[in-house]
């Protein structure tokens, strides 16, 4: 799979640490599993880890807690 954004680069099957910026709080995610391009280090989601994310920020809003730092391995 080539790159999306660099159009050059090979995607990698990878882990990243993903990181959102809601109105209330902030989440980090450790150990997502993703693609990564090998050049220029963009980052892609498959759709099934993208939907997760979402629920999974969806919660951090209800705990209302100002940083919530989560494992993806543990919730997912
Ligand atoms: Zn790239």
């Amino acid at each position: 799979m080539k790159c999306l954004s660099c159009k050059n680069g090979e995607m990698e099957a990878s882990v990243t640490t993903y990181f959102a910026d809601l109105k209330n709080c902030m989440i980090i995610i450790k150990n997502v599993p993703c693609y990564k391009c090998e050049q220029c280090g963009e980052v892609l989601f498959s759709s099934s880890v993208a939907e997760k994310l979402d629920i999974l920020m969806d919660k951090a809003e209800t705990l209302a807690s100002e940083l919530t730092i989560m494992e993806y391995d543990r919730i997912a």
